[in-house]
């Protein structure tokens, strides 16, 4: 049965990177490997498209030559057979190609789905020739042949597993595969993506599709830690978690991995484990279907957040209220993070804004509605069971100093989530470390 194995930008971020993965990746166990774009690539991909958005040719195709130049320098370094530097040069000359003609094009959102791919499709198929010239076998896997999602954007689990299978199939033989994360096509056939920081996703559907032994995720950093590591100083990581608290740190702002990729491992039973490519020997986080220990293991944070604050003497000793208030959010496929009630009001938070206007239009017309942005919420998670007493009391305690907005509680036994404005974020996130892990 196949491993997986995802490597993500930093992991193949220069040509020294993609050499060490062949000590990583090569072995008797079967494996499909999970690429990423090399890191700042999607990054500069995105910047391409802003300026054809904004009809900067020029500035484009100047941003186009430097990313070249750059993959230039990477195939110089990586091969070292003549016949190697050939071809990895005639990709190169595929991909550029490619992403210059949208120069000439009308610029949409599905022309930048496009151009975004180029990254993981460049990155995979370099890992592939490199293992080639090293004289080891393995077979790409275009993802676009089985990744797909719906028209609700959502990862389509019985259609990736129909499709992968057949493509494994193909290659009876074969113990190493390598393919793109992040890529997949959409519901009309075109190409789309599974959003910032996908390919771990993409590692867990492939996982969940084939239920394989593992999932692993290899980062730079040796697991899931307690606090975020870009922002306070001193944090451990933490060496199992439960399916629960990790897709609620990872859906609350933990970025080492993607909002929702945890679903399909534990949909299917899939351990997930984290590991640091920097650092093979450090043990990582395991995250399965274990017991977990009560007590408080990590603090995450969400930005960007956006309040509603929602009132109506409608509320008032009434029914269908609320049903009526989420309705309007269903109706806008707009996602409902936290909720918290009193008498006659409701506050919503919510971190998708892209259909707010018509939200609030909406809205509007059955209530009062106030809106704040730039909100955080701060996650705690942990197994915090309700016949104990304290942990509330903990959490609201180290936060003694900030002005707190809403606090959600009781919904699960793994979580405590408190909203506060995103000026206070980082005194938050200290505040957590020092009373809740006496950092
Ligand atoms: P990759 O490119 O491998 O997908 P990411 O940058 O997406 O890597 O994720 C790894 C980064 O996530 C780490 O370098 C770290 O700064 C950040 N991070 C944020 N919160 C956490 C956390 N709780 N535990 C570990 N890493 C975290
Ligand atoms: N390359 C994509 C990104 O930068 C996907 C990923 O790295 O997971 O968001
Ligand atoms: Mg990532």
């Amino acid at each position: 049965m196949f491993l997986i194995l995802k490597f993500g930008g930093t992991s193949v971020g220069s040509p020294q990177r993609i050499k060490d993965l062949v000590s990583l990746t090569v072995s008797d166990a079967p494996k499909i490997v999970v690429l990423s774009a090399m890191s700042g690539t999607t990054n500069a991909l995105v910047a391409i498209s802003q300026a054809l958005y904004e009809k900067n040719t020029q500035s484009a195709s100047a941003q186009i030559q430097q990313l070249k130049e750059n993959y230039q320098k990477v195939v110089q370094e990586l091969f070292s057979k003549k016949e190697s530097v050939q071809k990895a040069t005639q990709l190169l000359t595929h991909h550029f190609d490619y992403i210059q003609n949208f120069t000439l094009d009308v610029f949409t959102p599905n022309e930048e789905k496009a151009i975004l791919a180029q990254g993981e499709l460049l990155s995979t198929a370099l890992f592939h020739y490199y293992l080639e010239e090293q004289g080891v076998a393995s077979v790409l896997l275009p993802a676009l042949n089985f990744m797909r999602i719906d028209e609700h954007e959502e990862p389509d689990l019985l259609f990736i597993e129909k499709n992968l299978k057949a493509e494994l199939a193909q290659h009876p033989s074969t113990k190493l595969f390598i393919t793109q994360g992040y890529i997949c096509r959409n519901s009309f056939g075109e190409i789309d993506n599974l959003k910032r920081g996908g390919s771990d996703y993409t590692a867990s559907l492939i996982g969940a599709a084939i239920q394989s032994p593992e999932i692993q995720i290899w980062t730079d950093i040796d697991g899931m830690h307690n606090n975020d590591p870009r922002v306070v100083e001193k944090t451990h990581s933490i060496s199992e978690l439960s399916f629960e608290e990790a897709a609620e740190l990872a859906y609350f702002g933990a970025k080492i991995l993607h909002p929702t990729c945890i679903l399909p491992a534990q949909k299917r039973n899939v351990p997930v484990r984290l590991k640091n490519t920097l650092q093979p020997q450090a043990e990582g986080t395991i995250i399965a279907n274990i017991p977990a220990q009560e007590g408080i293991k990590a603090v995450a944070a969400k930005d960007g957040i956006t309040v509603l604050n929602i009132k109506s003497e409608r509320m008032l000793l009434a029914y269908g209220f609320l049903r009526a208030v989420f309705e309007i959010f269903e109706r806008y496929k707009t996602p409902i993070d936290m909720i918290t009630t009193s008498e006659v009001a409701v506050s919503i938070t919510i971190d998708n804004d892209k259909q707010l206007p018509d939200v609030l239009k909406e809205l509007k017309e059955i209530a009062q509605v106030e809106v704040e942005k730039n909100q955080t919420i701060i996650c705690v998670v942990g197994l915090l069971p309700k016949d104990k007493a304290g942990y509330g009391f903990r959490v609201l305690e180290a936060l003694k100093n900030i002005p707190i907005r809403m606090v959600s509680y009781g919904g699960s036994t793994h979580n405590i989530s408190v909203l506060i404005d995103g000026a206070y974020k980082k005194e938050a996130l200290i505040a957590l470390n020092k009373h809740v892990f006496h950092y």
